[in-house]
């Protein structure tokens, strides 16, 4: 808000706050709306980043996550965080995942094709929950394995807990088919009080990834986000599940994650995500190991 709306604001705080709040909601509708009618034309904009996963145990990359980045003509860099929940409203999201997915095939094939080793390495996704719904995802995933000629071994699916309120059964049965592929499941943005803890054991996961937040409130209150962090480490790990350790930004977060022999973390004290062209360059010395990324 300028200097000369906040001086309105005090002299006449009602009026000021409706036409502000029409102003803003004018601005944001108009915003919106550019950014859909761009995706709805073309996915061109759209393009894939990694961000790498190390393992604490001897410190080598074993994967990485593809993220969706977008630029628009008009506006520039959007965020994923304004720009996915678009896409889900207005039916393009299923697109964006698995034009996102195809990126994560092609990436993988052109480092086989280049002789390049991946043994264990992975590579996971983000499935929305109207793309698991909406479109034949194991057709599609399949059709995919078939074009690129390559295993499922290299692919994670990476969901969230919002895929089980519809059809268990029927969720179930598709998680089974991606694993039938050779994938990984994993749960993203595991916190405290999901209802997944009570899903893990009749899903057909192999990996939790502990979001941010849980790390974060290791800053807000430390004894008791310690006492947090243990015990839904012990219940994965109990579960016979792997843990990554999402949002890792310090050293004294990943000597804490090292103490409580945290399988995997992500994060930017590790890297940012990376481009197409950087990535390949680092995974291709993935068996060093790591130091911190550029
Ligand atoms: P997410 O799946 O939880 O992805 C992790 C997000 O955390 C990414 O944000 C990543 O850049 C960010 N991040 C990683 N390490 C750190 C850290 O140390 N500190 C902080 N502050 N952030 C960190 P990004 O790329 O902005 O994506 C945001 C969300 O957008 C994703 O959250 C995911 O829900 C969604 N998204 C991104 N790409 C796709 C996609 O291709 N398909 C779908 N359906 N959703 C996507
Ligand atoms: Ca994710
Ligand atoms: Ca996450």
């Amino acid at each position: 808000m300028n200097f000369f709306k906040q001086k309105n604001l005090l002299k006449n705080p009602f009026n000021s706050i409706s036409e502000e709040n029409t102003f803003d909601n004018s601005c944001e509708v108009d915003r919106k709306l550019m950014i859909s009618n761009e995706l709805k034309n073309s996915l061109n904009r759209i393009y894939p980043v990694f961000q790498p996963k190390v393992s604490l145990k001897d410190k080598k990359i074993i994967g990485a996550e593809i993220l969706a980045r977008y630029t628009s003509k008009d506006l520039g860099v959007v965020s994923p965080k304004e720009f996915i929940p678009i896409a889900e409203e207005h039916n393009l999201i299923a697109q964006i995942d698995l034009k996102i997915i195809e990126q994560a095939f092609i990436f993988i094939k052109k480092e086989l094709d280049s002789n390049i080793i991946l043994n264990d390495f992975r590579i996971s996704f983000n499935l929305s929950l109207k793309t698991f719904n909406q479109v034949d995802l194991v057709d599609c995933l399949k059709n995919l394995l078939k074009k690129y000629n390559i295993s499922g071994c290299y692919f994670e699916a990476e969901i969230t807990e919002s895929i089980f309120i519809k059809d268990i059964n029927n969720t179930i049965q598709k998680l089974n088919h991606l694993k039938e592929l050779g994938m990984e499941i994993s749960i993203d943005d595991f916190t405290v009080g999901h209802s997944t803890a009570q899903l893990l054991c009749l899903l057909p996961v192999d990996i939790v990834k502990f979001d941010k937040c849980l790390l974060d409130s290791l800053d807000i209150n430390q004894s008791k986000g310690i006492i947090i962090y243990k015990n839904l480490t012990n219940l994965i790990k109990e579960l016979d599940l792997r843990i990554v350790a999402e949002g890792v930004e310090t050293k004294d977060q990943l000597d804490f994650l090292e103490d409580l022999k945290v399988d995997y973390i992500q994060g930017y004290y590790i890297s940012k995500p990376l481009s197409k062209e950087v990535a390949s360059i680092i995974f291709r010395n993935r068996t060093n190991s790591f130091s911190r990324l550029p």
